[in-house]
């Protein structure tokens, strides 16, 4: 045996399990259709909600950004990578999130992992929800904090770890996703902070599917609840529906502070890209005066879900345009994507174990403000056809 046959091994038991997700290489920008091996199939996997993505204004800003301070930052923020377009955008966030202040950060993972050790370290305790982004688990994990977990979307179960950890830490924090990004239900937020608050830990909301979702003008799941003041810590994405690349967290002005002494993707890794950073300005600023893009991912969404209802899919019980096909089995999800792939000219990833909990695999769909009602009624009919053929329904 060689000492790196494992790595083959371990490429065939995810074969074997159905569990081996194949990567798909996409020849064009992001569009409700995309080029991929030559040919234009539908997109309904992007997390580009509102088109902003390929947005002609968003574009043109960052090109101009790049034209006036180059492709790259050049270093970490702390010693020469902070640029003027880096301060302007957090004071944007800190407005649009109306919270004290914000640190921008190279991605929305980063944030979260970043951030979270600097909260809390061993003599801390973390009661996180059970179904939370693998970026919070990092996070949690780099922090060293005790750790407990409470079951998804239970209030009860929340209150309980609270009473039964609380004294385990000196400092306490709770934690939870926004929005679920694989089943796109919506934490109970005010009763989370309200939790929180009762037992003197800081509440910390990961809003990556909120934001350019939720809320007036899409200022996310703080807004959405009318929570403004009462969440301590929330964080965000730049990828998803602001369609760029980086991540923030948004807090006192205090707190942004201290990150900027301690978070160690602020001090250790380069600054997030001037071109970003504008294209994520000019996201905001076109969200602020329109939100007709985010009623038409609604629209979208809605039609969607009822359709593919009605044809007698399963389509759990998603309060947001995140629309997942639950299959079950992961073998005939992956089935199910290729056959809609190879004959339906639909582009649409399955997600199996671990993304998902065993026995639950599915395909999200991720409809958009640039889809057409065509492009969906397509999307529609092919599920019809390769669900009948393949027996998930009737
Ligand atoms: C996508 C996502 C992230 C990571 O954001 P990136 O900017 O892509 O790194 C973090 N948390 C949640 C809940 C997400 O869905």
């Amino acid at each position: 045996m060689g000492k790196m046959d494992w790595v083959n091994e371990e490429l065939n038991g995810l074969k074997e399990a159905g569990r081996y997700v194949p990567i798909r290489v996409l020849e064009s920008s992001q569009g409700a259709w995309v080029k991929i091996e030559g040919r234009e199939v539908l997109n309904m996997c992007s997390n580009n909600y509102l088109g902003l993505a390929n947005h002609p204004e968003v574009r043109k800003a960052a090109i101009e950004a790049i034209q006036e301070f180059g492709v790259g930052a050049g270093a970490v923020r702390s010693i020469a990578g902070t640029n003027s377009i880096h301060v302007e955008l957090e004071e944007k966030i800190a407005k649009f999130k109306h919270m004290g202040a914000a640190l921008v950060y190279q991605g929305g993972l980063l944030a979260n992992a970043g951030t979270i050790p600097v909260l809390v370290g061993k003599e801390d305790i973390v009661i996180s929800e059970e179904l939370n982004h693998a970026s919070i688990i990092d996070g949690v994990r780099l922090s060293s904090a005790k750790r407990a977990v409470y079951k998804h979307m239970d209030m009860d179960d929340l209150r309980n770890q609270l009473k039964v950890h609380r004294n385990e830490g000196k400092k306490a924090l709770v934690i939870t996703d926004g929005v679920f990004s694989m089943d796109g239900d919506i934490a109970p937020l005010p009763e989370m902070a309200e939790l929180a608050d009762e037992y003197s830990a800081m509440s910390y909301v990961d809003d990556a599917h909120g934001e350019g979702v939720l809320g007036d003008n899409g200022r996310g799941i703080v807004d959405h609840f009318k929570l403004s003041g009462k969440v301590d810590i929330e964080m965000g994405t730049f990828s998803k529906a602001l369609g760029a690349m980086g991540g923030f967290v948004a807090g006192s002005e205090e707190l942004i502070d201290l990150l900027k002494q301690r978070a160690r993707p602020f001090l250790f890794s380069s600054a997030l890209n001037p071109g970003d950073a504008a294209a994520v300005l000019k996201s905001i600023e076109i969200l602020e005066k329109d939100d007709s893009f985010i009623k038409k991912l609604w629209d979208n969404s809605k039609f969607l879900k009822e359709s593919l209802a009605n044809l007698g899919f399963n389509m759990g019980h998603s309060k947001t345009p995140i629309t997942p096909v639950i299959v079950g089995d992961a073998k005939k999800t992956v089935e199910l994507s290729k056959m809609l792939y190879q004959e339906e000219k639909i582009f649409a990833s399955p997600i199996v174990y671990p993304t998902v909990p065993m026995g639950t695999a599915r395909i999200r769909l991720m409809p958009s403000a640039v889809h057409s009602r065509e492009d969906l009624e397509f999307a529609i009919s092919a599920f019809e056809k390769a669900g009948r053929k393949l027996g998930i329904i009737s």
